[in-house]
C-alpha cells in the first residue's frame, strides 16, 4: 500500500496576511522586507505577494532591486510575532488530520496522511478538506502537493500556485517529473544545478537518462545515488513530526560593505548577545551555531559547528560563533552581512545537564539570568558588555530577526556556500 504524503505550503505568506489584515492593500503590489529606503536599503524582501511578483520581485532579491523594479509597491517591515500567531493557528489544523506533521518553514509543512484515508477520504480530499478549513480559519490560500512521497509532493504544491492543488498518482511519479525542468530537483543548489548544465541536463527525463556511474562521479557516492534515485521520482524518507529543523538567530546588513573585521567582529559579539537573549527569553537552548557572511556582490558563505550540548548563553555561542567567523572569513572581500543562528533547539529545561557540568557555566546561567532581567526591564541592548563596550559600539541599524524560518528548498544534506 502506497503512503500519501502532502506537502502544504501558504502562498506568499507574509504578505497575504498583510494584505488579509489591511484589506487596501489586496490587489496591490506588497513587498515585506527591510526598508528599501528610496532604493538605497540594503537587505532584503522577505517575501512578494503575487502582485508584486509580476514585476520580477521574489523572496531574498536585494530590497533595492525589488525597489528598482516596482517604486510604487506597498514595502511593509515584517511583522513576525503575528506571522507566529497565523502559523501557529494553520499548523493547528493540519494537526486535526494526522499526528506526522513535519515543518520546513514557518508556512510549509509535511503531513503524512496515509493513516487518516480511513477516516476522511483519500488523500487529495484531506488536502481539499485543509484548504477549505485554512481559507475559512485564517482567510488565507494555501496550496496542496499530493503524491506517495515527499520529494514529488513538494515539487506539486509548487506547480500550481496560488491557490492550487496538484495530485500524482503512485506510479506516475517518473512521467510527472520527466518535462519539468531540473531547477524543480528540490535539495539541489546553485552548484549541483550548474553540474547538472554542464552534464546537458535540462529536464528531470534528462537526468532520469544519466548512468547512475555518472552522477556518482559528479555528486559523490551517497549524493549522486540519491539523486539517481529522486530524478525517477523515488523517495522513501519519511515524515519526520519530530525533525528539529528550526533555527533562532539574527543577521544584521550594514550600512556600507566593511573591511574593518574589528567592526564585523564586534557586531558579530552583538548578535550573539541577542540570539541568547532570544533563546533564553522562549526556553530554548541550541546545539548547532551557524555564522554567515555576504561579500559584497551579495555571495554568502556558512560555516556551522555541533556542540556537544545546547547552550544559550553568549559566553558559551560567542567563541564558536569567532572562530566560525575566522574560518569563513576572506580577509580581502569587503562584508555586507553578518549573522549567527543556533539551530538543533531544544527545550531549555531538557537540556542535558552533564554530571560535569562545569563551575563556570552555572556562572554563565547567573550572569545570563541578569542580564535577562535587565532586559526585560529596558529592553535589548541595556546591558552592554565590558568586552563589547571595550572594543566599542554596534552596527548601525536595527538587526533584522531571521526568526524560525528555515528555507524549504534547502534539504540539510547540502551544505552549499555559494
Ligand atoms: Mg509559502
Amino acid at each position: 500500500m502506497s503512503r500519501t504524503v502532502l506537502h502544504v505550503d501558504m502562498d506568499a505568506f507574509f504578505a497575504s496576511v498583510e494584505q488579509r489584515e489591511d484589506p487596501s492593500l489586496r490587489g496591490r503590489p506588497v513587498v515585506v522586507g527591510s526598508d528599501p529606503q528610496g532604493g538605497r536599503g540594503r537587505g532584503v524582501v522577505a517575501a512578494a505577494s503575487y502582485e508584486a511578483r509580476r514585476y520580477g520581485i521574489h523572496s531574498a532579491q536585494p530590497i533595492s532591486e525589488a525597489w528598482r523594479r516596482c517604486p510604487n509597491a506597498v514595502y511593509l517591515r515584517p511583522r513576525r510575532h503575528l506571522y507566529s500567531e497565523v502559523s501557529a493557528a494553520v499548523f493547528e489544523i493540519f494537526g486535526r488530520y494526522t499526528d506526522l506533521v513535519e515543518p520546513l518553514s514557518i508556512d510549509e509543512a509535511f503531513l503524512d496522511v496515509t493513516g487518516s484515508r480511513q477516516l476522511f477520504g483519500p488523500g487529495p480530499e484531506i488536502a481539499r478538506r485543509i484548504k477549505r478549513e485554512v481559507r475559512a480559519a485564517e482567510d488565507l490560500t494555501a496550496s496542496v502537493g499530493v503524491a506517495a512521497s515527499k520529494f514529488v509532493a513538494k515539487i506539486a504544491s509548487d506547480l500550481d500556485k496560488p491557490d492550487g492543488l496538484v495530485v500524482v498518482s503512485p506510479g506516475e511519479e517518473r512521467a510527472f517529473l520527466a518535462s519539468l525542468e531540473i531547477r524543480r530537483l528540490w535539495g539541489a543548489g546553485p552548484r549541483a544545478l550548474d553540474r547538472f548544465r554542464t552534464l546537458g541536463v535540462a529536464t528531470f527525463r534528462d537526468a532520469a537518462e544519466l548512468p547512475l556511474d555518472v552522477l556518482v562521479e559528479s555528486f559523490g557516492e551517497a549524493r549522486g545515488r540519491r539523486f539517481h534515485e529522486l530524478v525517477r521520482g523515488l523517495d522513501d524518507r519519511p515524515v519526520r513530526p519530530d525533525r528539529e529543523r528550526k533555527s533562532l538567530g539574527k543577521e544584521i546588513t550594514f550600512d556600507h560593505d566593511l573591511s574593518d573585521r574589528d567592526r564585523v567582529r564586534r557586531t558579530l559579539f552583538g548578535l550573539c548577545e541577542e540570539t541568547a537573549l532570544a533563546l533564553r527569553a522562549r526556553g530554548l537552548a541550541g546545539s548547532t551555531v551557524t555564522v554567515k557572511l555576504r561579500w559584497e556582490g551579495f555571495e554568502t558563505v556558512t560555516r556551522q559547528a555541533s556542540l556537544d550540548r545546547a547552550v544559550n548563553t553568549t559566553e558559551r555561542i560567542w567563541p564558536v560563533a569567532r572562530d566560525l567567523m575566522a574560518r569563513a572569513d576572506r580577509p580581502s572581500r569587503r562584508v555586507r552581512l553578518v549573522g549567527v543562528s543556533l539551530s538543533s533547539l531544544v527545550p531549555e529545561a531538557g537540556r542535558q545537564l552533564s554530571l560535569f557540568t562545569v563551575e563556570g557555566e552555572r556562572r554563565d546561567e547567573r550572569v545570563a539570568a541578569v542580564v535577562d532581567r535587565l532586559a526585560e526591564r529596558f529592553g535589548p541592548g541595556a546591558v552592554t558588555r565590558a568586552a563589547l563596550l571595550e572594543a566599542g559600539g554596534r552596527a548601525a541599524g536595527a538587526p533584522a530577526d531571521t526568526g524560525t524560518v528555515e528555507s524549504g528548498n534547502v534539504d540539510p544534506q547540502e551544505e552549499d556556500p555559494s
